[in-house]
């Protein structure tokens, strides 16, 4: 089984599995964040991982999400609901 080694912020030098670990990739970039909660004192964890990081991380099995740093916000969505139910022609919404 391959094993990650990282460190807890509480316990130090710890070993994780690839189970153990999510991967948050930005789009079009090569790096992002990962996620792991820490097996022996259970505090959920997040840290920076670099190309090389991530490289290694995918290789051992991580599975990875693609995470928009800048998502779409609950108003704007309700703002384009509102606006689609206004507009008595909604591709003119979308033409601009
Ligand atoms: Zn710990």
């Amino acid at each position: 089984m391959t094993t990650i080694k990282t460190t807890c912020i509480r316990c130090g030098g710890i070993k994780l599995t690839p189970d153990d670990v999510a991967l948050e990739l930005r789009p079009g970039r090569r790096e992002g964040d990962y996620r792991f909660r820490c097996p022996t004192c259970d505090v959920p964890q997040r840290k920076p991982a670099n190309p090389r990081v991530v490289r290694v991380l995918l290789a051992t099995g991580v599975t990875f999400d693609v995470v928009n740093p800048d998502p779409i916000t609950e108003i704007e969505i309700t703002a384009f609901a509102v606006a689609l139910e206004e507009e008595s022609d909604p591709m003119r919404l979308l033409t601009g």
